[in-house]
């Protein structure tokens, strides 16, 4: 596979999540079975209730709309943080659909672009350090592409909203892994994962644990308890790093379990998508992507600029 192919992979494998992922957002398992007996599969079976009337089928949501924030704020060698904070709160002045009670609170403070991480601890302190939404991981993915400093953009950038070291550490794990299967073809091992987490929270080497050692995803609960929780998210992620067999398995597997879907599949499926590579996402969730051809546009912006700076 070539480097280009894996970052495409990884990059559709986000939007095509988050897109069908909506269709699950909120249930949980019982209310799944119920909506979509036959399981979920295609955008074109997505309800129509309140929540999801808002968006297109085949749109994708806040998660992707962040994560577009950051890749427009690349500049060929790394990610200009100012750019992104004024791309985020410039998307928030727009029409933020689906954005997360955390994120609202922290980009609605008025000079959130001029001193975002100011903002983000402070909503962290407020919460006596127990806020740990899964919001900047589910954008992170794109910023495993970055040819260097993996680490460095991941921390930064997460930080501009979510300041909780299990946030840090979630960032710092899926953006790593993409890193890794994009620029030196590696899979990061278990050790190697629980390695990052330690670094970050001792929390975090359990959900590491339980993705690894879980035989089916259904074992994780995603659609019961802390809905929303990074590390909850991460575990989504990672079992499907792990276990999925394919692109495809992955992506039905994790959004058949509810709870927050769109983000678990997003993050879950841009590790996938360069795991797996551009070609095994099947074409009908692509070519079905509501604006596919804003996205592409960007999208090859990225790469190349990424790829002629290498
Ligand atoms: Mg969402």
């Amino acid at each position: 596979m070539t480097i280009k192919n894996i970052m495409l992979g990884c990059l559709y494998g986000q939007a095509v999540g988050d897109a069908l992922g909506l269709g699950t957002e909120f249930m949980n398992k019982n209310e799944v079975r119920k909506h979509y007996p036959q399981g979920l599969i295609r955008y074109d079976q997505i309800i129509q209730d309140d929540h999801r009337c808002r968006w297109a089928k085949g749109s994708w949501t806040d998660d992707t709309d962040m994560m577009i924030c950051i890749m427009d704020a690349f500049d060929g060698t790394g990610f200009n943080y100012h750019a992104i904070a004024r791309n985020f709160k410039e998307w928030f002045n727009g029409d933020p659909l689906g954005i997360g009670g955390h994120t609202f609170k922290v980009l609605c403070m008025s000079d959130y672009a001029e001193q975002p991480e100011m903002c983000s601890k402070l909503w962290w302190d407020l919460s006596h350090h127990n806020s740990a939404a899964n919001g900047a991981l589910m954008r992170t993915s794109v910023v495993g592409l970055a040819p260097s400093y993996t680490e460095e953009h991941a921390e930064t950038i997460c930080r501009l909203t979510h300041y909780d070291p299990r946030c840090i550490g979630s960032c710092v794990i899926a953006s790593s892994i993409i890193h890794n299967l994009v620029w030196h073809n590696k899979m990061l091992s278990y050790d190697e994962i629980r390695q990052i987490g330690r670094k970050y929270d001792n929390r975090i080497a359990e959900w590491i644990g339980k993705a690894y050692n879980c035989s089916d995803i259904s074992l994780l609960c995603l659609g019961d308890t802390s809905i929303g929780y990074t590390l909850l998210s991460l575990s989504a992620a990672l079992w499907c790093y792990w276990h999925a067999v394919s692109f495809e398995n992955g992506l039905l597997l994790t959004v058949n379990e509810g709870g927050d879907a769109d983000t678990n599949a997003a993050i879950a499926c841009s590790i996938l998508g360069a795991k797996f590579g551009y070609e095994a996402i099947p074409q009908y969730y692509i070519e079905n992507l509501s604006k596919l051809d804003e996205y592409k546009a960007k999208v090859s912006r990225f790469i190349n600029e990424t790829l002629n700076e290498k």
